[in-house]
Order: structure tokens, then sequence, then C-alpha cells
């Protein structure tokens, strides 16, 4: 377990982004014999493993015929296997073989710090790539961490991939998180995290939190950062997207104030042309400006900053002749002398209203507002 370095669980990200997508599932398990096959053919190999193949090799760890190697587990367990096959399996068993103490033609080594069965289940992956799915969940962090030590990558695969489908759980997903960055499983990192930041009150209450909290503060305090980062960035969202809503309802409200001085609508339009009373209208702004309109024509307190809803009326207007194409056709009161005054503008109003008429015309996703457009 030396490779195991507590200091790296110090990397994780303050800021997590969504994983990628799994890659292409990758080894196989339990009852495997068309799994493999069928994964093989996937690839594109021109061979498969047929299940007299399997259970031959099955057959090899199980038996143990001829083999040369004592693997000593806790407890004094023994698992026997075969030099050969683990030595070209993993090259970190090899490195071991070499410098093992030899007697006969038994060569005998050590592994410690996890199960005698986790390590059983491991060896017999080596030969076979099998293993029982109740074991595999029993065993999966083990196994995790197995692969990762001893360099078997096609292992390490099908435990991040038994995990996210299904093995993460709530009350595994801390002590699942730290392996991960120890084991240098950035996938599997990234879900946890997520997972952690989306059920952050049932998490925190977990065991293993308060064990993380006491052995690991950084990384506690790394996941509670990132957290508040995350919270920001929604509230950033929920800000734009209100923004969006604004600019989306100004914009309706433009092409309502053009629609009802041109066409006229309910009660308010131009003197040469017969409307009809309640007949139904597309711009939802409209009830709402023909009211603005007529109190605007009624006030007695028009003067700017006089009444509320004569002063958004004013800029209302002075929006539209910002926006507007032609005033000799829209035939929006004011239009002209807007224009003109617009002439007269300080520096800042200027770039303040051409803020706001940009961020309304990006917004509909459009280059010049298509009601003044056609007129
Ligand atoms: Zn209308
Ligand atoms: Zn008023
Ligand atoms: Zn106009």
């Amino acid at each position: 377990m030396a490779n195991l370095d507590v200091n790296s669980l110090q990397n994780a990200k303050k800021s997590i982004p969504i994983p990628p997508p799994s890659p292409q599932s990758a080894a196989t398990g339990y009852p495997c014999e068309y799994v493999v096959m069928n994964n093989l053919a996937q690839r594109g190999r021109n061979s498969c493993v047929s299940s007299a193949t399997r259970d031959l090799w099955e057959r090899l760890f199980n038996d143990g015929y001829k083999a040369d190697v004592c693997i000593n587990t806790d407890n004094g367990g023994i698992v026997y296997a075969h030099s050969n096959i683990i030595g070209v399996a993993s090259p970190v068993l090899r490195a071991m073989l070499k410098q093992a103490n030899r007697f006969n033609r038994w060569r005998t080594i050590s592994i410690s710090g996890v199960p005698h069965d986790a390590v059983r289940v491991f060896i017999r992956y080596l030969y076979s790539s099998c293993y029982e799915k109740e074991e595999m969940k029993e065993f999966v962090l083990h196994l995790l961490v197995l692969s990762h030590v001893y360099v078997v990558p096609h292992l390490k695969r099908e435990c991040e991939q038994k995990l996210e489908m299904g093995l993460l759980t709530i009350d595994n997903l801390v002590d699942v998180f730290q392996l991960a960055l120890l084991c240098d499983a950035p996938r599997l990192s990234l879900i946890c995290h997520r997972k952690i930041i989306q059920n952050f009150k049932t998490v925190s209450e977990s065991e293993g939190w308060k064990a993380m909290k006491q052995s690991h503060p950084v990384l506690e305090k790394e996941v509670l950062e990132s957290m508040i980062e995350e919270e920001n960035s929604k509230k950033e969202r929920i800000r734009k997207m209100n923004e969006r809503q604004v600019y989306l309802q100004l914009y309706d409200a433009m092409e309502a104030l053009v629609h009802i001085c041109r066409d006229g609508c309910r009660t308010i339009g131009p003197h040469d042309k017969d409307f009809k009373e309640n007949q139904p209208c597309r711009y939802s702004s409209c009830k709402g400006l023909e009211l603005l309109v007529r109190h605007f024509a009624g006030c007695k307190l028009r003067v700017p900053g006089g009444c509320g809803h004569c002063k958004r009326m004013w800029q209302l207007l002075e929006l539209h002749s910002r926006l507007c194409a032609d005033p000799n056709v829209c035939g929006v009161p004011l239009c002209r002398n807007f224009k003109q005054k617009i002439e007269k503008q300080s520096k800042k109003d200027e770039i303040r209203w051409k803020i706001l008429v940009e961020k309304i015309l990006t917004t509909r996703g459009i280059g010049i507002a298509s009601c003044f457009r056609t007129l």
C-alpha cells in the first residue's frame, strides 16, 4: 500500500465541473461468458473468449495446479497463484516476485491491509476477469485500492463503473471520494464531489464526513468552499435569467408600443383607424402598456420625476426612440423629439442607453428590432 499518499487528498479542486461521459463499458465481471464475447466483438478484436477458456482460467486459479506463489494475507490467510500469470497481469506484483523469498519452487509475497477475501477476489480477477456480484459489492473499495496499487487498469475501470452505476451510496460517498482522490480516479472523484454537494445535509451527518473532518480538515474546507462557489454560481445563473426576462419584456413592450401607436388596440389607436375593443392581441405587454399610455395622457403630474408611472412611460418612449429606425413612420409620440435630445446627451448617459439597447437586442438574438425594420 506504499503508493498511497495522503497529501494528494488536498488536491481536490475547488470548483468541480460536470464529469465527462463514461468510456465504453470496459470489462466484464459476473456471469461473464457472453459479456466478454460481446465486449471484445464491440472493440473489433478478432478474438472471443469462449466459456471453456474462461472456465480453464477459473480452474487454474481454483485448483492451483503447479502454482508457485504463496500470497500471505491478513490473519494468516494464504492465496495460491502462478507467478507467470500474476506477474504478467501486474507490473507491481512482478517486481515483488523478483525480490521474493524462494523456497524450492515457491515464492512468498504479502498483500496486507485488506481482508483475505478481497485479495482472493483480486487475484481471481487477474486470471479470468471474473467475480461474483456479491463479492464486488462487498469489496469494491478494496478492489479499487488494489487495482490502483498493483496497476491493474481494467479492474480499476470496472470498480469505478460499478460504483458509478449503483454501488455509490450516501453512506460510502465520503469514503469513496477520498479513495478516488488517493487512487487517481478523477471521474469518480468528480461524481462523488457533485453528489456530496447535492446531498450535503445528509452527507454532513454521516460517519464518513465526521471522520474526514477529523483526518483531512483541509479536504473538508475545500468541499465547503466549492459548495459556496456552487451556490454563488447558482445565484448568478438565476440573476442572469431574471435579467434576460426583463430584457425580453422590454423588447415586447417596445413592439407593443409601436403596435398601439400604429394599429391601435382595444381602447387606443390612431384617430384615422377603426379598432375593435377586446380584439385578441398577440403582444403580452399590450394591455399594461395601454393603461400606462392612458395614464400618461391624463396625468396631472406629468413632469419628469413627478409620477412613477409617467417616469416609466418617459423611459419607454426614450428607449423606443433609441431603437427606432424611422421616426417619420413609427407613429410613436415624441420619437423625433427624443432623437434630437439624444444628440445633446452626455457621454455617460449615452453609454448607459447604448448598453441597454445592446442587451435587449442581443437577448432577442437580433441586430435590429424587427418591428421597426418592417415599417
Ligand atoms: Zn394590442
Ligand atoms: Zn403620472
Ligand atoms: Zn419611433
